[in-house]
């Protein structure tokens, strides 16, 4: 392919830092193809090897890891990754990236070029399934550096969809990230922290600067990990603990008794069942912990 630059093998295969992508290889690859990349796609590409190397680095990989990485675009974590697992399963909206991505690791890893399958499908529409028809073998890891505009509702979907993923390593929008990490009664605590914490515990782990990217983002970004735990022990069902989370957040300012006033029927049906959890009903939603979710959600009248 026109643009995709061959490195010799001995340049690769025993120095896995040198396939990386800079700056040059990025905008001639999108050029390749004829690329200029969307907002709309979240397409930033990473042009700096150190920052793929930390990514791969703070995710603490093991070499039998399947890693599930959405949005390779151009390749740079790709390459990062494929030196250090058993597999990568690559998932991309973009035809034209999904078309290019085997091209350009034959190109610059020829060693561990099989070790990659490309999927081109959006993720949010992404099951097991799709991936069964790709490889054998479950996804154990994600690690991706997420389109941003829809980082959190791919990584909630892809993590109720693949039980078989125990740790994630993501990078997203600092603020996205923040809020992701979040505990009980920070500013950021929201939805998509007791959501995120339902499948596992958190963290941030690290904030990565604009000028890694091209284009350059006009936010910071954030790394975010995830260590898979059993949800909390509870009769209820995920998907009623979330009803309750949505419900108490729908209405932040409010006290769970009004804010739960229609998912209980009446404010003196939801003041009864918080009372039946343990719960203040003067209390608001961003005090509380999933488990105490998950406590309301078995009192539904
Ligand atoms: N991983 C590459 C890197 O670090 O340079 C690219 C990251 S870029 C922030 C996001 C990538 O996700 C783009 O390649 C974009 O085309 C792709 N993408 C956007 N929405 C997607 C979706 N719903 N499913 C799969 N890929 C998507």
């Amino acid at each position: 392919m026109a643009g995709v630059r061959a490195l010799p093998v001995h340049l690769t295969a025993d120095r896995p830092e040198r396939a990386l992508l800079g700056a040059t290889d990025v905008r001639s690859l999108a050029a390749s193809v004829g690329l200029r990349p969307t907002k709309t796609l979240g397409q930033n590409f990473v042009i700096d090897g150190g920052t793929v190397q930390r990514i791969v680095r703070t995710a603490a990989l093991r070499p039998d890891d399947v890693v599930l990485e959405i949005g390779p675009g151009l390749g740079s974590l790709t390459l990062a990754l494929l030196p250090a697992v058993r597999r990568v399963v690559a998932v991309e909206i973009d035809q034209r990236l999904a078309g290019l991505l085997p091209e350009t690791v034959a190109a610059r890893l020829p060693s561990v070029a099989d070790r990659l399958r490309v999927i081109h499908r959006d993720a949010m529409v992404l099951d097991a399934t799709q991936i069964g028809h790709a490889t054998a073998e479950p996804p154990t890891a994600i690690v991706a550096n997420l389109p941003y505009n829809v980082a959190v509702p791919v990584l909630l979907t892809l993590l109720a969809r693949l039980p078989s993923v125990r740790r994630v390593l993501v990078m997203v929008q600092l603020e996205v990230a923040e809020r992701l990490a979040a505990k009980p009664a920070e500013d950021a605590y929201g939805v998509p922290s007791v959501k995120a914490a339902w499948y596992g515990d958190v963290r941030l782990a690290g904030t990565i600067g604009r000028q890694v990217f091209w284009p350059a983002p006009r936010v910071d970004s954030g790394l975010v990990a995830l260590d898979r735990r059993e949800p909390p022990q509870t009769s209820a069902s995920r998907e009623a603990v979330f009803a309750v989370i949505d419900a108490a957040f729908g209405q932040r300012r409010k006290t769970l008794r009004a804010a739960l006033a229609s998912w209980a029927g009446s404010a003196a049906a939801a003041e009864t069942a918080l009372r039946a959890a343990g719960i203040d009903p003067s209390a608001r939603g961003e005090t509380l912990d999933v488990v105490a979710f998950a406590r309301i959600a078995e009192q539904r009248p």
